[in-house]
């Protein structure tokens, strides 16, 4: 199977200023080559890789900034261009701007990078025209490498080796019949039909005020100056390893998910929606002022600080899956927190509040989100179980439903309910 290995590197100063070139020339040959994509389908004609390669080529003989590149590195730039653009159309590939996107650039002969090891920690490898690039080995490559992609992230420069690991995934699960449903929220980041939780703050509180006062600041340089250009980097900074917090969590419950279930069920959701301000929050810039709810609270330090990497979670659970022969899928999430789990009764005055579910109908008590999660799985065996019959399961409309004016009376009785009641025994990881 193919599997990323991911390094940090330890560039001379040397090496990380021509690294920033390479991506400088990578860049500017995917800008000019969409461009020149672009001309040609405004008048009616097409160009592909191969004129493209050809006409790099020829440009290199002239540019002294495009020759010093590696030409392999070069042409992989025109192929994921090709890729993209057959992939979304011409149109709606973007261009890559200096500051939007940092450096990365793929050599794609693997065969030709010779990797040593030179004591426990470190490693080294020859990547054409950068030469030996030291890197700290964290973990065994294992395999044989296909590729290497170096890339800036913030200040530090990291390579990366698709390898080949000669494993292949497992007829059946180590735990046949083994299902979970995965509801997640925002109380618990993720909980599991069997009454567990996966849950990590990843942005402490004095973290979110720090970036709230690194946004201010950045709020009050101005465009251009060596000033904005400082706090910009000190609120990524921030955001950066917000990020990789969220990245190892998503990594650790994707691989308890994989190793202990044969069936994985997540609601499917529109994570780009869910970041949606519930209040208007204060404006930075006015006090006493508050800005409304919807785009400008979804913006900036709402995205990058406060995602739950719900996404993440499932990604990291679908490559993890193919080791251990999980099935991972997704069913529609409608109803889920509304219906109960026992007698299937779908009744919005069921969930009492954000962490009790007490089913109007036949009295079940639950925490409303392993109830979800339940509801979850349930829809989920249905659907893996007749995985081709048209219909999906999780869809489907609920059977016994309460009339919308029932549930128009109890969303106003929840309104004017001062009282929350106290939440039900909440189970422990
Ligand atoms: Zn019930």
């Amino acid at each position: 199977m193919l599997a990323g290995r991911r390094y940090r590197l330890d560039l001379t100063p040397g090496q990380a200023e021509f690294a920033e070139r390479i991506g400088g020339a990578c860049r500017s040959v995917w800008n000019t080559a969409l461009e020149q994509r672009r001309t040609y389908r405004r008048r009616g004609a097409f160009i592909g890789y191969h004129e493209q390669a050809r006409q790099l080529a020829e440009a290199k003989q002239e540019f002294a900034w495009l020759s010093e590149a590696p030409g392999h590195c070069l042409q992989q730039t025109l192929i994921d261009l090709d890729q993209a653009c057959s992939r979304h159309g011409t149109w709606k590939v973007h261009w890559k701007s200096k500051t939007g996107n940092p450096p990365s650039f793929r050599f794609p002969e693997g065969a030709k990078i010779a990797i040593e090891r030179l004591n426990r920690r470190w490693a080294r490898a020859k990547l054409p025209k950068l030469g030996w690039v030291r890197f700290r080995i964290t973990r065994p490559l294992g395999g044989k490498v296909k590729n290497a992609t170096v890339s800036r992230d913030g200040t530090h420069w990291y390579v990366s080796f698709l390898v080949e690991d000669g494993l292949i995934e497992p007829e059946r699960h180590a735990h046949p019949g083994s299902a979970v449903g995965i509801d997640r929220g925002v109380a618990k980041v993720a909980t599991r039909s069997d009454g567990r939780f996966h849950h990590q703050v990843f942005a402490r509180d004095r973290e979110v005020e720090h970036a709230k006062k690194l946004q201010r600041d950045f709020a009050r340089t101005t465009k251009g100056s060596a000033r904005r250009r400082d706090a910009a980097a000190r609120a990524a900074d921030l955001a950066r390893k917000i990020r990789r917090r969220r990245e190892d969590f998503a990594a650790k419950t994707a691989c308890a998910l994989a190793t202990s279930f044969e069936l994985v069920v997540f609601e499917a959701l529109a994570t780009k929606n869910m970041t949606a301000r519930v209040e208007p929050r204060p404006d930075p810039e006015r006090p006493g002022v508050f800005l409304p709810n919807g785009a400008a609270g979804k913006s900036g330090l709402n995205r990058s600080i406060l995602d739950k990497g719900w996404h993440r979670i499932e990604l990291a659970t679908r490559s993890k899956a193919r080791y251990t022969g999980t099935n991972v899928i997704t069913v529609n999430p409608a109803y889920t927190s509304q219906t109960c789990n026992v007698c299937t009764v779908v009744d919005r005055k069921s969930r009492e509040s954000q962490a009790v579910f007490r089913c109007t109908s036949c009295g079940h008590t639950e925490h409303a989100d392993v109830n979800a999660a339940k509801n979850i799985l349930t829809a989920g065996r249905a659907e893996h179980a007749q995985p081709r019959t048209g219909v999906r399961a999780g869809a489907r409309k609920p059977r016994n439903r309460v009339s919308r004016k029932a549930n128009r009376q109890a969303t106003a009785a929840q309104a004017t309910a001062q009282t929350e009641p106290e939440p039900a025994e909440i189970p422990r990881p």
